[in-house]
């Protein structure tokens, strides 16, 4: 199929020809539609699948309507991918403005707090740092109080890592009514048990 039929704005068909986007991969496909139209995901897919724009793109088109901080919340195991992330949300987002903060370890945590506390569109955390952010400072919660999408990227390697208690944390700080996006590389039982947390009944996406 073709990224016009799959439901997203034009300004988002004219950005993936312009990032050479030519056609949807599998998983964009699959899960854009069901992202757009609210529903949890989760994703079984690996990394070079294209799975960051199978997530960022639906939550930009939803941005581009109703644009305000902190819209998403993005929490992937490694400082490298969180900048990976942001790489890519950037270059998708470059028309709508878009600010895109990471909040990972090794950086000073009051600029990072304050860094939030200007409620970017976009939030790329590790799950230890935003942890702490998340307790430390009580003014914090608040900026997710209407975030609408939270997205864990390569959640087996989060889970790996037993940040359940990471994860517990940002859970609990979001509101009840957003969507949950889950990309994993593998499907284990942790992520079920992690995926049963969320609300709602997810959209199951395997390649
Ligand atoms: P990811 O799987 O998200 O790490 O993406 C891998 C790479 O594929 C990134 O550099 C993307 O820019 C690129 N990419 C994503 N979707 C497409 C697509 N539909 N056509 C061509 N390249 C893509």
């Amino acid at each position: 199929c073709t990224f016009s039929e799959l439901g997203l704005a034009q300004w988002a068909l004219q950005t993936c020809k312009e990032l050479g986007m030519r056609k949807p991969t599998p998983v964009q496909s699959h899960c854009i539609p069901r992202i757009l139209a609210g529903d949890d995901v989760l994703g079984l897919a690996q990394t070079g699948s294209g799975k960051t724009a199978a997530f960022a793109l639906p939550i930009l088109h939803r941005f581009a309507e109703d644009p305000y901080g902190v819209f998403a919340l993005v929490v992937t195991p490694t400082r490298e991918l969180a900048y990976q992330l942001a790489e890519q949300f950037r270059a998708l987002g470059s028309c709508l403005h878009l600010r895109c903060a990471v909040v990972v370890g090794g950086m000073d945590m009051i600029t990072q707090a304050q860094t939030l506390m200007q409620r970017p569109h976009v939030v790329i955390a590790t799950p230890g740092r935003i942890k702490v952010l998340l307790e430390d400072n009580p003014d914090i919660p608040s900026v997710f109080s209407k975030t609408k999408f939270l997205v864990l990227d390569e959640a087996d390697r989060v889970l790996d890592v037993g940040f359940e208690e990471e994860l517990r944390v940002v859970f609990q700080c979001l509101p009840k009514d957003r969507q949950t996006l889950l990309f994993s590389a593998t499907m284990t039982s942790d992520l079920q048990t992690l995926l049963e947390l969320s609300a709602n009944k997810a959209y199951f996406y395997e390649a």
